[in-house]
């Protein structure tokens, strides 16, 4: 490969020579299609078919280096092409549409920065210098805008999920600062951002996909409108001046009891989603279980509404309700769980 063709290639796609790219776009497609490569045998087509279509189907390279990318990946489907270099066409494996000498340029980071900087410190002229200002002020507000969007899909994830709001509070102010720090003091790393905000958002989504996102505890207080968004309006009806779905709540669903409007009463038992749950507690879960989670919740043992072997009822307080859960019991383990909150 011809040493001043490379330098070349590794110019342009830092930016040298594409005045009208992106610089910190280019990095990124470049970093993705760098690390598609190293993943990938292109000699398996069903697997390039599927790496391909899911490129274009969610158009992430939009930068020349991307496009380049996905132009080489569509000649082997095609046939056209037979393994070479992306950036110098020089002959390559099916292990790799990127030469050794181009991934050498490439891995080492630092001496690219290097090289980077260097170009950056080379006095351009008032006009260019000009421009690029109000690209990367562009860049900038991008960046931000993609940060906000973030924000409001971490938003909308936790209140549909109905977190207590103190740490809806704090979650919301240390994730806007770390957003902050991220946009004010390191401008060009947009792809940190962006791994920031997935990995919390990834975070987010796991911690809730988990078992204590269905803890009927939070129930508590919903509104009937809310209620009825999510059940079977049909299915309440009315005994003892209450509303109430029991014994009528679709498959799978936990009964709900409603009282001016709000809920004050919510059954779970076998049969019901699993992930259904009282301050951690599952249908099917023993004794020591029970005896864990109400010592977190710092509850008191009700003797009075308990039948040994048969009922263990426990009282606390909870977001300003004073709760009765009672557990029934079939052998050593629940049956059923009822939580009546008052206020
Ligand atoms: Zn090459």
């Amino acid at each position: 490969v011809p040493k001043a063709a490379l330098l070349f290639n590794v110019n342009f796609y830092y930016g040298g020579l594409s005045m009208n790219e992106d610089k910190a776009l280019l990095k990124k497609d470049l970093i993705l299609v760098l690390k598609l490569n190293s993943k990938f045998n292109y000699g398996n087509i069903e697997e390039v078919q599927k790496i391909y279509d899911a490129l274009t189907k969610q158009d992430i390279l939009t930068t020349s280096v991307g496009k380049r990318y996905l132009a080489k990946l569509k000649q082997i489907l095609n046939g056209t092409d037979s393994y070479s270099c992306m950036f110098c066409n020089a002959q390559t494996t099916q292990e790799s549409i990127i030469c050794k000498e181009c991934l050498a340029k490439f891995q080492h980071p630092a001496s690219n920065e290097k090289a980077e900087q260097k170009a950056d410190n080379v006095p351009a002229k008032p006009v260019a210098s000009a421009k690029s200002k109000v690209k990367d002020n562009q860049a900038d507000k991008k960046k931000i805008a993609i940060s906000v969007a973030a924000l409001i899909v971490v938003i909308a994830i936790i209140s549909a999920i109905g977190l207590s709001k103190i740490f809806t509070a704090l979650m919301m102010v240390s994730l806007g600062v770390l957003i902050y720090k991220c946009v004010k003091k390191k401008p060009k790393k947009n792809a940190i951002i962006a791994v920031v905000v997935f990995l919390v958002l990834a975070g987010v989504a796991e911690m809730f996909s988990g078992d204590s996102s269905d803890d009927v505890l939070d129930y508590l207080g919903t509104s009937q409108e809310k209620v009825f968004k999510e059940y079977e309006q049909a299915n309440f009806y009315t005994e003892n001046g209450l509303l109430t779905n029991e014994n009528k709540a679709e498959t799978g669903k936990a009964y709900i009891t409603l009282s001016n409007g709000k809920v004050i009463d919510v059954v779970i038992q076998s049969g019901m989603y699993s992930s259904y749950n009282v301050a951690g507690v599952h249908i099917g879960d023993d004794y020591s279980t029970i005896a864990k989670a109400m010592k977190k919740k710092k509850a008191v043992y009700d003797t009075s509404y308990s039948i040994q072997g048969s009922l263990e009822t426990y009282r606390f307080t909870y977001d300003g309700y004073d709760v009765q859960v009672i557990f029934k019991m079939s052998g050593s383990m629940v049956d059923r769980i009822s939580v009546t909150g008052t206020k």
